[in-house]
């Protein structure tokens, strides 16, 4: 069996044209929508007009038997910008949502409609963070009741910090059908455009990824049809069913969920790290200090010569994941959480450094490693926070229940 790290010539191809939107449309705008704190919907529809944006787009980046397609798509976009890269990519976490637990009907239904058209793009949020309910997510409180006359689900509670949330054409929402049964009694609706009773209307001011909307969503008493439970009720009677005999959901089917997409969030970061790192080389290679330029001292050179290294094993770390979710190997060590822990982990301290490299210049707005370092930091927090990316790894290597 031969080994290869070689890009083919789709991928590079796909690569380099990621690349040029991020060099000549993101990056130039990113200092204004970071400003702003919006959405920046027209580089949304640039990107939807070129094919970059939507369902087409994310179907052929799946495609892809070696996994690489996306997290090079997202390296690259994040490259460009951390803030409109998740304004482009967050639709994906919704679209992953109904992927993950929908009925081929559904996926058909709603997964389009999550992007909108080319002329007209829309985004869609995947809600299920609750102000009590973060990374124990089997606290849930949101409350899905189902009403047989109507056939309706009546959706009531609070989400926080939803990405789209509000604005997003589709909303995905879990709740608890059955409290009792923690997260094993959860399940995941899609919530139509129009639906009344959902309400997006607290925005949330960030420290990083501001041209991304985030916002607290709350559901008073929203109904909708029964076809909008992901999976459908009888495939949910047979699990809640299942799990009050006492059956556990196998521990591994529940991991891989997670696993699968952690690697796309951390090519996410390795774009942010990588962009970093390449804006204090060229900074050290220019900036004169003592009659020479920086990068001759070794604190400095080092520096970025630790950086690379740093950003090339993530990136290792992140393709191997991504490579063993497209060909079903299992994540018998937690691979898919130990690519989001480097990368993340490893963007918070390459962005640090890159600021320490500029020096004053690094803390100005003038230099956009002021905002990486912002950008950055969410990696370590969200899609699992970096305690919990152990905690998965600690208990797969060690068949303990660490808590
Ligand atoms: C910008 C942004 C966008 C987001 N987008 C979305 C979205 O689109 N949809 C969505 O549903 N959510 C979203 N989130 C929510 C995000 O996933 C959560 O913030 C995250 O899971 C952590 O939950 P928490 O904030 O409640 O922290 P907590 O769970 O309260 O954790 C606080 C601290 O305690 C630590 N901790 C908790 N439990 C343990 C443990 N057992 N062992 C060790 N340490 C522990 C954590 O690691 C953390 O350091 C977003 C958040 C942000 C900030």
């Amino acid at each position: 069996m031969e080994f290869w790290l070689d890009l083919n010539d789709e991928q590079t191809e796909l690569r380099d044209w990621v690349h040029g939107f991020a060099e000549s449309v993101v990056r130039p705008a990113a200092a204004e929508w970071d400003e702003r704190e919006e959405t920046p919907w027209p580089i949304l529809q640039e990107a939807a007009k070129i094919g970059l944006y939507g369902f087409e787009f994310l179907a052929n980046t799946w495609s892809d038997q070696s996994g690489l397609s996306l997290p090079i798509t997202n390296e690259e976009l994040f490259w460009g910008d951390g803030g409109i890269g998740m304004a482009i990519s967050g639709t994906s976490l919704a679209v992953a949502a109904i992927y993950g637990s929908g009925t081929p009907d559904q996926m058909v239904e709603w997964i389009p409609q999550c992007f909108g058209d080319a002329a007209d793009p829309k985004v869609a949020a995947f809600c299920s963070t609750e102000p009590e309910a973060g990374s124990d997510v089997a606290s849930m409180r949101t409350r899905a009741v189902y009403h047989e006359a109507t056939d309706e689900w009546v959706l009531s509670g609070q989400k926080a910090y939803a990405t789209n949330g509000g604005i997003a054409e589709i909303h995905v929402v879990t709740a608890s059908v059955d409290p009792s049964l923690g997260s094993r009694g959860q399940a995941a609706f899609v919530v139509p455009p129009g639906t009344k009773g959902l309400a997006g209307t607290r925005k949330l001011k960030k420290l990083g990824l501001r041209a991304s909307h985030t916002a607290d969503v709350f559901l008073d008493d929203v109904r909708v049809p029964g076809s909008c439970l992901l999976g459908g009720k009888e495939a949910l009677d047979k699990r809640l069913a299942r799990a009050r005999e006492g059956q556990r959901r196998s521990g591994q089917a529940a991991m891989r969920t997670f696993e699968l997409s952690r690697p796309a969030v951390g090519a996410q970061a390795l774009g942010i790290a990588r962009a970093a790192y390449e804006y204090a080389l060229e900074y050290a290679k220019n900036r004169v200090q003592f009659g020479r330029p920086i990068i001759e001292n070794q604190a400095i050179a080092f520096a970025l010569a630790d950086m690379r290294t740093e950003i090339d094993a993530a990136r290792l770390l992140v393709w191997r994941a991504a490579w063993m979710g497209r060909n079903d190997k299992p994540f018998a060590a937690g691979e898919g959480s130990m690519s989001k822990l480097k990368a993340g982990e490893v963007a918070v301290a390459v962005t640090e450094k890159a600021v320490q490299i500029l020096g004053g210049a690094g803390y100005l707005r003038e230099h956009p490693v002021e905002r990486m370092y912002r950008d950055a930091k969410i990696y370590t927090i969200f899609e699992g926070t970096s305690e919990i990316q152990r905690l998965v790894i600690a208990r797969a290597v060690s068949g303990v229940q660490i808590r």
